[in-house]
């Protein structure tokens, strides 16, 4: 037995007859069906149970969020817009996708520095949110609103004084192109109300990827300290307060999953105070990979065995152009493997270590190094896990110009 670091268990899939079961049915049915590899599977039935999941440990006050960048594509936006109680976009290509659900407007906030006038200005016309990036964004979103003959409803995004601990990405803290620095967000307040803007409340995003309860339970600590501290400015009361997110997954060997109860329990021990002091306030957590990576699967097909001094290869159509997460390209300091199994031999007979690689002519496409796995052939699926956020609309689709990956909800 060797004590190296393994992959956190995987809850998601079944395996029948050594083969995995995704969307309901065998692997090679589900690739038959999509019709052609390399393909990205969403179970419905997994993001489904992953709402219910969280409401079960976070208190009923608490407004869940789906943060559309992880995974844009309009089915699963879809299908999360009826369990979720709002949607966070960040471009306008998202606004559009969220707009064509039948979520409220209102209950869509747009977040994100670099908003274009085109952009705040479909996002007012439309009547939802935007959590202001800066003060700049605030007068212009003034302007087009009197351009328009709408009121914007706007949020301040706050950059906190305080950093998320133990994070991926730390996107909060110090100097940083997103929100309006805390000391500053007095005057801004007071900008608000000479505006004349519809004042929301407050958006306070520290980081994500983060699998420490504790330091998420300290951040929305300092959360909620900053917000009533804020809200003394406030030209009008506060309705809405996102707390952020940055729940995290686990990707890598040695990785645990977040202890959600921890989270949903010290929730329940701040709440009570802060709905007090802001009374009527909506406590909003926006989610995005934590809602939608387990959920799924990235499939790809060996096309061909090769054996270089003596380490095994199997080389498949698919890469970091539809990966790039998986390459360990996209952020990760160290590249660790993702979990991946041959999903039509999950166990398999003959078991061995082999590095799976794609079709790109450079040594970054690997989506495997160096794994054990079962013996595989041409024609075999290799499938990545943990691949439901993050994937393709991450990747560089057009580097080296080879095809498309197909994408579907199942
Ligand atoms: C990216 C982002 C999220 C989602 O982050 P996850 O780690 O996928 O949960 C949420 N809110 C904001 C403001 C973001 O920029």
């Amino acid at each position: 037995m060797s004590a190296r670091p393994q992959h956190a268990p995987l809850i998601q899939f079944p395996v029948v007859d050594d083969c995995l079961q995704v969307g309901g049915m065998p692997l090679t049915r589900l690739a038959a069906r999509i019709g052609s590899t390399p393909f990205y599977a969403y179970d419905r039935v997994k993001l489904t149970e992953r709402v219910a999941l969280l409401r079960r440990h976070l208190p009923p006050e608490v407004h869940l969020h789906y943060a559309m960048k992880a995974n844009p594509m309009p089915a699963v936006v879809q299908h999360l817009a009826g369990l979720v109680d709002g949607l966070d976009i960040a471009s306008g290509g998202e606004l559009r996708v969220a707009l064509d659900t039948p979520m409220a407007p209102h209950l869509i906030s747009f977040a994100g520095p670099g908003k274009s006038d085109a952009d705040l200005s479909c996002a007012i016309a439309a009547g939802v949110v935007l959590n202001l990036e800066s003060e700049g964004e605030m007068e212009r979103a003034a302007a087009i609103g009197r351009q328009l003959g709408v009121v914007p409803k706007v949020a301040v995004r706050v950059n906190p004084d305080f950093e998320l601990k133990s994070s991926g990405m730390k996107m909060g803290g110090g100097p940083k192109q997103f929100g309006v620095d805390a000391e500053r967000v007095p005057e801004m307040l007071a900008r608000i109300g000479a505006l004349g803007l519809d004042f929301q409340g407050f958006h306070i995003y520290s980081g994500s990827q983060n699998l420490k309860a504790e330091a998420i339970c300290e951040a929305h600590e300092k959360t909620f300290a900053l917000a009533l501290r804020l809200a003394a400015h406030a030209p009008s009361p506060v309705r809405l307060l996102n707390i952020g997110g940055g729940f995290g997954i686990p990707y890598f060997p040695g990785e645990g999953r977040l202890d959600l109860e921890a989270v949903g329990a010290n929730l329940k021990r701040l709440l009570p105070d802060v709905l007090r002091q802001l009374p009527g306030v909506q406590v909003v957590i926006e989610l995005g990979r934590y809602l939608v990576a387990e959920a799924g699967v990235y499939v790809c097909r060996v096309i061909e065995r090769k054996v270089s001094r003596g380490q095994v290869y199997l080389v498949t159509d698919g890469g970091l152009h539809h990966h790039l997460a998986a390459s360990g390209n996209f952020g990760q300091v160290i590249r660790k493997n993702y979990p991946a199994v041959i999903g039509n031999k999950v166990a398999g007979g003959e078991r061995e270590t082999v590095s799976v690689v794609g079709p790109l002519c450079t040594p970054l496409d690997l989506l495997a190094d160096q794994m054990e796995m079962a013996r595989a052939e041409p024609g075999d699926l290799v499938v990545v896990f943990q691949s439901g956020a993050y994937g393709l609309s991450a990747s560089p689709t057009a580097f080296l110009s080879h095809p498309g990956a197909r994408e579907a909800l199942v």
